[in-house]
């Protein structure tokens, strides 16, 4: 095996596929890949979901392109769309479907001439207020869009800002401000991603967006995605590389943040902050080896993590350290480092080698 490796389970990503289609079977799904696929490889995780899902999705025009270059051959959607007038050939040449939000797309759309025309998707801003058109907007920008000659099909989107929780009406707000904007267009709607797939059916419509959840990665704070019958996709793993004893009252690492009181073997992991993992995790935040789990001691360097095994441990130099997978779910990390586990999988760096399974 190799040092500081996130394995990559094709058949989990299928598997979470599939129980999404099952909450929404009438509807069409995007698999949104931008940032690398959450950390997951953008290129593989397309090239697995290609011949099940009716789009991709990603951000940015490079992330598009890098995927044509690549052999990925199914409809892209920009979900951000493009950025300058410039772009708008490529959106032909590549067959990418833009978001259109704002009057510069507008005005950049009519001013080339393309030969083919293309299918948009107009961003309506229903509440998260970052992108998208006013509602009171919506009915005279659609007019101007419907005279363009290098529009073919207008779509309607919109992105929900607080499906995370159930108990905010701002969800419903959004849902109604929505109904209002799409009324007797046509085209197709778009409104929910993982979270209001998994728990606000009526956000459906006709084309779902999932991304975290492709991922086996739950958006609740007090649900798993195994409590969806979802799988983890990724296991970040790295390889003990010493076992020392460890006397009573010794420290460990930068700033002594951790001292024994007990005589103890400490393992050292090729893992650090270098690699994406989180440093600022409190001293007890769980890995796993050789199924077992074991607190994570002292602070976390750029290359290293320190391990308490207890004083009789089977733990061996070369044994296989599991920072989250399967068995240690990525949001319990995400909980120990406060942080989000959308964020926790999107920084891993460059020095983590994918491993596909
Ligand atoms: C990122 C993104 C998604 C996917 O969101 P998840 O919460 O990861 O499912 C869907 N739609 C838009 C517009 C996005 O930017």
């Amino acid at each position: 095996m190799s040092i500081a490796t996130a394995l990559i389970d094709s058949s989990a990503l299928i598997h979470n596929y599939q129980q999404i289609k099952k909450r929404a079977p009438n509807c069409l799904v995007v698999a949104v890949v931008k940032a690398n696929a959450y950390g997951h490889d953008a290129l593989y995780v397309a090239s697995i979901l290609e011949p099940y899902a009716d789009y991709i999705a990603v951000a940015r025009l490079s992330e598009a392109i890098a995927l044509r270059h690549h052999g990925i051959s199914k409809t892209i959607i920009l979900l951000e769309g493009f950025f300058s007038g410039d772009e708008v050939p490529l959106l032909e040449k590549y067959q990418f479907q833009p978001v259109i939000h704002n009057l510069e797309q507008l005005n950049a759309l009519q001013r080339y001439r393309l030969t083919k025309a293309i299918t948009v998707w107009l961003k309506i801003d229903t509440g998260m207020h970052r992108l998208g058109v006013r509602p009171e907007q919506v009915e005279s920008f659609y007019q101007q869009l419907t005279t363009l000659d290098n529009v073919a099909t207008i779509n309607l989107m919109s992105h929900l800002c607080h499906a995370d929780s159930l108990t905010i009406f701002t969800t419903d707000q959004q849902i109604m401000l929505f109904n209002q904007c799409i009324k007797g267009k046509t085209g197709l709607k778009s409104l929910a991603a993982s979270s209001g797939i998994l728990e606000w059916p009526k956000t459906h419509y006709d084309l779902i967006r999932p991304g975290l959840i492709l991922y086996g990665i739950s958006p609740f704070n007090n649900k798993l995605a195994t409590d969806f019958n979802l799988i983890p996709v990724m296991t970040l793993k790295s390889e003990i590389i010493a076992v020392r004893d460890h006397a009573a009252g010794e420290c460990v690492g930068y700033g002594e943040i951790w001292c024994s009181s007990r005589k103890t073997k400490l393992a050292v992991a090729a893992l650090g902050y270098g690699d994406g993992y989180p440093r600022d995790v409190p001293v007890g935040t769980p890995v796993m080896i050789n199924g077992v789990r074991y607190p994570i001691v002292g602070r976390i360097s750029m290359d290293m993590i320190v391990i308490d095994l207890g004083e009789k441990t089977a733990v061996n130099c070369g044994d296989e350290v599991i920072f989250w997978g399967k068995e240690l779910a990525v949001e319990e990390i995400a909980k120990q480092a406060n942080m989000s586990p959308y964020e926790l999988v999107t920084r891993l760096t460059g020095r983590i080698k994918r491993e596909y399974l």
